[in-house]
């Protein structure tokens, strides 16, 4: 249906045109003026104009996923555990992890029994997810607020164990450290109690032993 048309009454004013640009110019330069002096203030503004970063920075949340990082224990021992896990997650497929075992003579460096001899991330292929924090059960690997990720040459977009633990000493000096996320219990599986009269049978033999006597019965009515 076609809308219908409304003739619009103009008064005098509005149809001389001269007032309303005048109007339209009082706005223009209200807000002008405005920002202009918002812009001589010192700190983070606190009105609506533009940030004037790298001066103003506005303040990061603290579950923003920015650059990673590894974590250490309070007694400074790396907690990563050569898992894998995070690499295995990836979507991007940018971790790549070597796995070894703690030598006996630094034992007082590393948390668990084995650990990341080599542990890389790839920032041009990290898409930030935050599935390799997720995942991690130590929570050795988190995603911190470092954004400022620009760089002149490839090589400069990888992050190897030692930057990431740098990164992570660096946001616990400057106080900007997530809250720590619970890890990951893997539940123990529940025992079963022993049968009476005898030591505990295998599962699967149970299984089979259980399924013989519906056999019997189903054959039974058929005949
Ligand atoms: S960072 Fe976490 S998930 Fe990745 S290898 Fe280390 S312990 Fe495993
Ligand atoms: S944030 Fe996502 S894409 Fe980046 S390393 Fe972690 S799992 Fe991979």
């Amino acid at each position: 249906m076609a809308k219908p048309v409304v003739e619009k009454k103009y008064t005098l004013g509005e149809r001389i045109y001269l007032l309303e640009i005048l109007k339209g110019m009082v706005l223009t330069w209200k807000h002008f003026v405005f920002n202009f002096m918002a812009s001589f203030r010192s700190g983070p503004h606190t009105v609506p104009t533009t940030w004037q970063y790298p001066e103003d920075r506005r303040e990061i949340s603290p579950i923003f996923r920015g650059e990673h990082m590894q974590t250490l224990d309070d007694q400074g021992r790396e907690k990563c555990i050569g898992c894998g896990m995070c690499a295995k997650i990836c979507p991007a497929q940018c971790i790549s992890i070597v796995k070894a075992k703690v030598p006996e003579d630094q034992q007082e460096l590393y948390a668990g029994k084995t650990y990341s001899s080599s542990f890389n991330i790839d920032l041009l292929r990290c898409i930030f997810c935050g599935f390799c924090e997720e995942v991690c059960p130590t929570n050795a690997i988190v995603l911190g607020q470092g954004y400022e990720l620009a760089e002149y040459r490839r090589e400069g977009c990888q992050r190897d164990k030692a930057r990431l633990i740098e990164n992570f000493r660096l946001a616990r000096e400057s106080g900007k450290l997530k809250p720590q996320r619970k890890p990951v219990i893997v539940a123990e599986p529940k025992a079963k109690p022993a049968p009476e009269g005898g030591a505990q049978k295998d599962p699967g033999v149970q299984k089979v032993e259980q399924a013989k006597p519906k056999k019997a019965a189903a054959a039974k009515e058929t005949t």
